[in-house]
């Protein structure tokens, strides 16, 4: 695996944190926990052994135990990053960026809503997208499903991984599943992802 520097550490992390749209502010920052830096909106989880990382990023927020959502490493299947490429060309998704532009504003950050008022009059106004939250961007791909070992997930976590996987130059991550069918990512020695799949009525 190659060496990072702060900085590289630094965004990758900041790739899996929750934003301000999922209201789990505690979630917005990476957090120290049990030897390691985690970063996750609790949908998907970044975790790198504390060695790798010079940042204080101690905390005494209450946050989720992430130890406790990893499973043990025991893999079952390996994922490489040619199949993640191969999947993101089939769906159209331009891999090199985790952003894409919002389709519902096009971008603006606005859309027009209309109102009905108990007259049935109707008003209109431009306000801020619901979408993307105003920002005119949506993480890439999370509109998108795809099935890794018979699980279905959503594209945009495959596309954190694999920046994950191309920005340490790993080809192949372990698979391992847990009881709660979330699904470890062994990356190298230290560095793992773990993700939750869609629930079963999602499929
Ligand atoms: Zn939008």
């Amino acid at each position: 695996m190659k060496e990072l520097t702060q900085a590289e550490w630094h965004r990758l992390l900041t790739l899996f944190v929750a934003d301000a749209e999922d209201m789990r502010p505690a979630l917005m920052k990476p957090f120290e926990q049990d030897g390691y830096v985690c970063a996750t909106n609790a949908y998907i989880i970044l975790r790198v052994a504390k060695r790798f990382i010079s940042e204080d990023f101690s905390t005494d927020k209450h946050l989720p135990d992430v130890a406790s959502v990893t499973p043990e490493h025991n893999p079952i299947s390996a994922i490489t990053i040619d199949t993640l490429r191969g999947e993101f060309v089939r769906q159209k998704i331009d891999y090199d960026t985790t952003t894409a532009d919002c389709p519902d504003c096009d971008d603006e950050g606005e859309v027009e809503w209309e109102y009905t008022d108990t007259d049935g009059d109707k008003h209109k106004m431009w306000a801020e997208c619901p979408c993307c939250g105003g920002t005119g961007i949506i993480p890439n791909g999370i509109n998108k499903k795809c099935q890794v070992i018979g699980e279905t997930i959503i594209v945009h976590y495959m596309l954190l991984l694999y920046h994950v996987m191309f920005a340490l130059g790993v080809d192949k991550a372990e698979i391992t599943r847990g009881k709660r069918e979330q699904i470890l990512f062994h990356i190298a020695e230290g560095v793992d992802v773990v993700v939750m799949p869609c629930s079963n009525s999602n499929k």
